[in-house]
């Protein structure tokens, strides 16, 4: 049988779900599914649905539950994510849970591994106003923490790095509410179930990253 490693990273904003998403996506070559970037590609895009969203992300509000589960329920009919898939700011509130279980059950796939990375408010702060966005591939660096190797370049593929919109301190401090309003419901939902597992996201990368597969046994 082959091992399928389906995983939901959880986590504040800022708490490194998408860079330790991307390293494993690399690895265990499955796919990375951010609903963030989705949605920020459809911006990028002056979609249709971009245009209705644009307000929504730069205020720090999440999108509805009915929008955000259908554009992960399309996802989800793509067999690249049959062998596994690390979901990245999804499930973000019980009703998006309960909606994946849904989607999971109709798709045949098992229940995922659910990793919680935890991360003290005032670091997440400071990472968020620091961080530097990868306008091509989404690769996240910091202004004094992680610093590209050129001024403004991505050190991947050289791509413009820059400020996203919803890194504002005023925005940050709406996230981290919305966060503990509507997502953080979700530790208790997959602990519950037995599924969650948590880890300091508060040490270095390749640490996190270690602990990540090692609970996917990978
Ligand atoms: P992220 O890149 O995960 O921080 O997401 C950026 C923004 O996209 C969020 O602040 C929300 O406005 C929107 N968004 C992303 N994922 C979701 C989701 N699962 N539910 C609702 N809104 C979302």
């Amino acid at each position: 049988m082959t091992t399928h490693f389906g995983c939901i990273l959880l986590g504040a904003p800022g708490s490194g779900k998408g860079t330790q998403a991307k390293v494993l996506s690399d690895d265990l070559r499955i796919p990375h599914v951010s609903t963030g970037d989705i949605l920020r590609s459809e911006v990028q895009s002056e979609s249709q649905l971009g245009i209705r969203v644009k307000e929504i992300m730069s205020s720090g509000q999440l999108v509805s539950d009915a929008l955000i589960c259908e554009i992960v329920a399309k996802r989800f009919y793509k067999p690249d994510l049959l062998k596994g898939y690390i979901l990245d700011g999804f499930p973000r509130t019980v009703a998006q849970a309960d909606a994946l279980e849904t989607i999971l059950i109709e798709r045949g796939l098992p229940q995922p591994k659910v990793i919680l990375l935890n991360v003290g408010n005032s670091i997440l702060i400071e990472r968020l106003t620091g961080r530097l966005t990868c306008s091509q591939c989404g690769r996240a660096f910091h202004k004094t923490l992680n610093p590209p190797k050129a001024v403004g370049k991505c050190d991947a593929c050289d791509g413009e790095l820059v400020q996203r919109k919803d890194d504002s301190l005023e925005t940050v401090k709406k996230r981290l509410e919305v966060y503990e309003d509507e997502t953080k419901p979700l530790i208790d939902f997959y602990s519950q179930k037995g599924h969650l597992s948590s880890l300091s996201g508060d040490q270095e990368m390749f640490k996190i990253t270690t602990g990540i597969r090692k609970v996917l046994g990978a």
